[in-house]
């Protein structure tokens, strides 16, 4: 049921995921950090999306300890970044990552980037720590189709999410088709086109004709396609408007102007083609 903010998504291992979270990418340690995830968990946010190249995840875990909500609530992700793939450090970045955040376990470890050559050893990496139980699902993020097959060729544990960069104007049908066959759940990032689709006409005429914001017909689009989706803000006024998405529903004309309005236009990095 996509009811309410704590609404999730079971993945392929029976953990569930809610289907909406905050992202903090860019988002400064300290304070910044800290009142606006503690903001989105008061707004009712369960889910949290950081990453170790984010370098926010001590505000983060403090955020967790300070918001009163009991941690098993919580759905924490964060991502180890290429460095440590190149470097054979995958497990040691994970522990960084866990004392950083001041927490036992996570629930979603990813690859942050398919580094050429070195991906599949860090699989084995987070299928360790998976088994120790130290994470409670592992994945994936920037996985093309050839990436998750090559993954696959040696894998004992398939991924159970694929992030990627996912908006309307980049809405990834075959990558989303493929992933639903293989019970890998879709997550979007930059589902606001990092804040550049806010002024497009088609977007907008959908928006007046629900009463909605852009950014709430586009994440209220996500969850209707089961696509899991984290925007990112500080305001707390962005944060409750980009959860308030539970009071309308897109009918399938919407869904299909909006279906329409890919041109493959990326605004990050292509995962076949990055020079981090
Ligand atoms: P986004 O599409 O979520 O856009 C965020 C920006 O949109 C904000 O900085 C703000 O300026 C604007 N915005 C947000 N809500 C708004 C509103 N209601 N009205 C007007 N403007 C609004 O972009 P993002 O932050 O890049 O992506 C979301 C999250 O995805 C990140 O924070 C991060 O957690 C994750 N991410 C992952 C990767 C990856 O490689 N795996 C890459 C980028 C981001």
């Amino acid at each position: 049921m996509l009811n309410s903010l704590q609404s999730s998504t079971a993945l392929h291992n029976g953990v569930n995921m809610p289907w909406f979270g905050l992202g903090v990418y860019k988002v400064p340690v300290g304070a910044v950090a800290l009142e606006s995830v503690k903001m989105a968990i008061k707004a009712g946010y369960r889910s949290i999306d950081t990453a170790a190249l984010y370098e926010n995840e001590e505000s983060v875990g403090q955020a967790i300890k300070e918001s009163g909500v009991p941690r098993e609530e919580l759905f924490i992700t964060t991502k180890v970044w290429n460095e440590d793939l190149r470097n054979n450090s995958v497990e040691e970045a994970f522990e960084t990552s866990l004392r950083k955040l001041g927490l036992d376990y996570v629930d979603l470890y990813l690859i942050h980037w398919p580094v050429k050559d070195k991906y599949k050893d860090a699989w084995k990496v987070l299928e360790k720590l998976y088994k120790e139980k130290r994470v409670r699902a592992i994945g994936v993020s920037n996985f093309n189709i050839h990436h998750i097959e090559d993954l696959m060729s040696s894998a004992e544990v398939k991924p159970m999410v694929n992030q990627v960069e996912l908006h309307p104007l980049h809405s990834q049908p075959e990558l989303r088709d493929y992933c639903k066959k293989q019970e890998i759940q879709i997550e979007a990032w930059a589902p606001l086109g990092q804040g550049r689709l806010l002024d497009h006409p088609v977007l907008q005429e959908i928006a007046s004709s629900h009463h909605k914001s852009i950014a709430q017909v586009i994440l209220r689009w996500d969850i209707q396609n089961e696509i899991v989706t984290i925007p990112k803000s500080i305001r707390e006024s962005r944060i409750k408007e980009n959860a308030n998405i539970f009071d309308f529903t897109l009918s399938s004309s919407d869904m299909e102007k909006i279906n329409a309005l890919n041109e493959n236009q990326r605004f990050g990095a292509d995962p076949d083609n990055f020079n981090f």
